[in-house]
């Protein structure tokens, strides 16, 4: 192929190219990497699906897309003979290209990334293009003979290879601003000339030969079929592609964000927005399981799962009319009712579910007793919807609940609705409508007072009671159960915080969340962390967890085991509090922390208390002596610090003397002042 043609076989003829059809070229090789883009955005991300599942339409959408841009290339050219193509190797050239762009995505998207990988991922991407032209090239059918120029030959592999590996790069390193469109269409255009710049090169190192005799007659060709078919099969897959990822996502969003995965139920999420939106709900009825952690811990999640999944059967079975069933929350299923005067229809059901539920009923083969109980309650036309579902909370917060299946209806006499049940009822709307914000508290470093890293702090302007402090609402939520819902806030919140500030090119720290007690030893905790460092592109180290010593303390074993797979997973750990638990200083040997933070009370009285600034100095040696860091909280005065720095320049310090909590952009403008000082 490389070699001249025989003598008599011919002149060189040359070719014509269209503009517009050469534009529309590029224009193809830029949609389909866009739609590659996307599609790997989805990789990034923890979707519902397997990332393989939006790798593989990744590279479906790039492989197609070089493929038609060749075809739609070659289009652009008028020969001066006919030509067809041989459908076997027409269709077979498409292989490269997918299982390139496979390739090169595949190691692109891998967590460890260096100059290597982008180099073999170029590479790949590079050689696959290359061949899918050549292999394109070969299924030409013609009298013509063509022969390449073995230097543009190379030169347009090795083009190939760094266009490629320079838009992978880009492309790898535009992710976390995948959301900016403008960066996204850039990539696009750079990913989608590697394939046009690789092909028109090719082209310009390829002579065709004819015959004397054709050149004589012939004119210019141009396959016009060829160019339609090849266009409209590339944009049909890709606008395909596109419209079936993004139908994809929505089905999956809202399968996610309405429904319950196990029970297969409409969630709390569904339950509010049926609450909120809807007005034709009279009468509610709630189920709460009592025992389901003793199920759990007794026989395991799958069999708590189980469990409820029968309770769920069993109001299902009900099949009351005009009635929408929910699993409102781990424990708690929920029956709305439309139309009046059904509260003792309603109340006659539920009885005859709580006499099932009080002999003991069988699941998988073992008998067990379910306990729990149903709150009931019922509104006139006056009252609003909303109601029915703060009247269940103070029914099921209301003291005396035995949990034996009992069917309690609401009555406002007895039930009071209590502050409690007013921070529970408003604490979503508070998340969503950021009542509920955070504040940053730097720590600095005594010896040099550089800043060393943030406490990320809770606070609620609450929209009745005003500002309340997280020592008044944190004990509520944590009483019932609700924390973890905030605690999730709370990490997605500082995620994202970390990603603006490191978008504004401005310094990162690393900040501190706290964890609470019930939450540690979740297996759902380590879940959010993940995919809220995954969704802002966050690393571990970035992020500190606090937990307090008396949480570890009360489930010594598992609070370590958990706290040793924080570590495992790059988070540092915090044991908070310090000094106020029970935990004997030996117990700090087998704690996998990082950082021990000093309970302000340590504080409070040095350096006029000997005996306290002795304590705290034993401390201080004890902490340095097992290597962690050490933080000493609520630090207030010149004084206190003096003493602190005296006695050791390791120390962070943290407390008023420095500064209070502030806001987002008041914490960079203090540091800004600081470091201008
Ligand atoms: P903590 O984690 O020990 O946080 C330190 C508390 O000490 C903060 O109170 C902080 O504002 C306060 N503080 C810092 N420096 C000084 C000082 O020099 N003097 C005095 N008097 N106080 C100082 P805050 O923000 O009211 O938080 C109280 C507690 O509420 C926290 O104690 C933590 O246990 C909990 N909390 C705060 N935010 C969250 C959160 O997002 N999630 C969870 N689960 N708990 C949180
Ligand atoms: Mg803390
Ligand atoms: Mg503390």
């Amino acid at each position: 192929m490389f070699s001249p043609p025989p003598i008599n076989n011919g002149i060189e003829v040359s070719g014509e190219y269209s503009l517009p059809i050469v534009i529309l070229s590029i224009i193809i090789a830029s949609l389909a990497s866009f739609t590659a883009i996307s599609m790997n955005e989805r990789i990034q991300k923890n979707s519902f699906f397997h990332r393989n599942f939006w790798l593989v339409l990744a590279s479906l959408a790039m492989g197609f897309g070089i493929w038609s841009m060749h075809f739609v290339g070659m289009s652009a050219l008028s020969l001066p003979f006919m030509m067809h193509y041989d459908s076997l190797l027409t269709c077979l050239s498409i292989i490269p290209s997918v299982i390139a762009s496979f390739l090169a995505f595949y190691i692109v998207n891998q967590k460890k990334r260096s100059i290597t990988t982008y180099l073999l991922s170029g590479i790949f991407m590079g050689i696959g293009i290359s061949t899918m032209h050549y292999t394109g090239m070969a299924s030409m059918v013609m009298d013509a003979y063509y022969v390449y120029n073995p230097w543009i030959f190379i030169t347009s592999i090795i083009t190939a290879i760094l266009v490629s590996f320079v838009a992978l790069y880009i492309f790898s390193r535009q992710q976390r601003y995948a959301k900016n469109n403008y960066i996204k269409a850039l990539t696009s255009a750079i990913m989608g000339l590697a394939v046009p710049s690789m092909h028109y090169i090719g082209m310009a190192g390829t002579s065709f030969y004819l015959p004397k005799q054709q050149v004589m007659t012939a004119g210019h060709h141009m396959n016009i079929t060829l160019l339609i078919t090849g266009v409209t099969i590339g944009i049909t897959l890709l606008l395909g592609l596109l419209q079936l990822s993004s139908l994809v996502d929505r089905y999956v969003d809202f399968r996610v964000s309405h429904i319950d995965i196990l029970t297969k139920l409409p969630n709390r999420r569904s339950f509010e927005k049926a609450l909120n939106d809807e007005d034709v709900y009279r009468s509610i009825a709630v189920w709460n399981l009592h025992n389901l952690e003793k199920v759990n811990n007794d026989h395991g999640y799958h069999f708590g799962d189980e469990v409820i999944q029968y309770a769920a059967n069993a109001l299902h079975q009900l099949n009351i009319p005009l009635s929408e069933l929910y699993r409102i929350d781990g424990n708690r299923l929920a029956l709305l009712l439309q139309g009046k005067d059904r509260l003792n229809e309603l109340q006659h059901a539920m009885k005859n579910i709580s006499a099932k539920w009080n002999h003991p009923v069988i699941i998988q083969e073992k008998k067990i007793l379910l306990q729990g109980v149903c709150a009931i309650s019922t509104i006139n036309d006056q009252q609003s919807q909303k109601r029915l579902f703060s009247d269940i909370l103070a029914v099921l917060s209301s003291p005396g609940i035995q949990y034996k299946n009992e069917v309690i209806r609401f009555d406002p006499l007895i039930h009071t609705y209590s502050f409690e049940q007013e921070i529970l009822n408003t604490i979503d709307q508070a998340m969503k409508n950021d009542d509920l914000f955070l504040v940053y508290q730097p720590k600095v470093n005594a010896g040099t007072h550089k800043i060393v890293g943030l406490e990320a702090l809770i606070r609620w302007n609450h929209t009745e009671h005003g500002f309340l402090s997280p020592g008044v609402f944190i004990p509520i939520l944590e009483q019932s159960h609700r924390i973890s819902d905030v605690t999730n806030w709370v990490i997605n919140k500082v995620c994202n915080q970390i990603k603006v500030w490191e978008e504004q090119n401005l310094p990162t720290y690393r900040i501190a969340i706290n964890i609470p007690g019930e939450y540690v030893t979740s297996p759902r905790l380590l879940r959010t962390l993940k995919k809220a460092l995954n969704r802002y592109s966050v690393n571990p180290s970035l992020v500190e967890l606090e937990i307090t010593e008396t949480t570890v303390m009360e489930s010594a074993e598992s609070s370590m085991r958990a706290i040793n797979t924080f570590r495992e997973a790059g988070f540092s750990v915090a044991l908070d509090d310090f000094g106020t638990g029970i935990s004997s200083l030996s117990n700090l040997r087998q704690m996998p922390i990082s950082t021990l933070k000093i309970d302000k009370s340590f504080v409070d009285e040095v350096p006029q208390s000997e005996k306290d600034s002795s304590i705290l100095e034993a401390i201080i040696a004890l902490g340095h002596s097992l290597n962690l860091n050490i933080v000493i909280e609520g630090v207030e005065t010149k004084n206190q610090v003096d003493f602190l720095t005296s006695t050791s320049s390791l120390l962070s310090l943290q407390g008023y003397y420095f500064a209070k909590p502030m806001e987002p952009d008041e914490v960079m403008e203090w540091i800004k002042a600081r470091n201008n000082e």
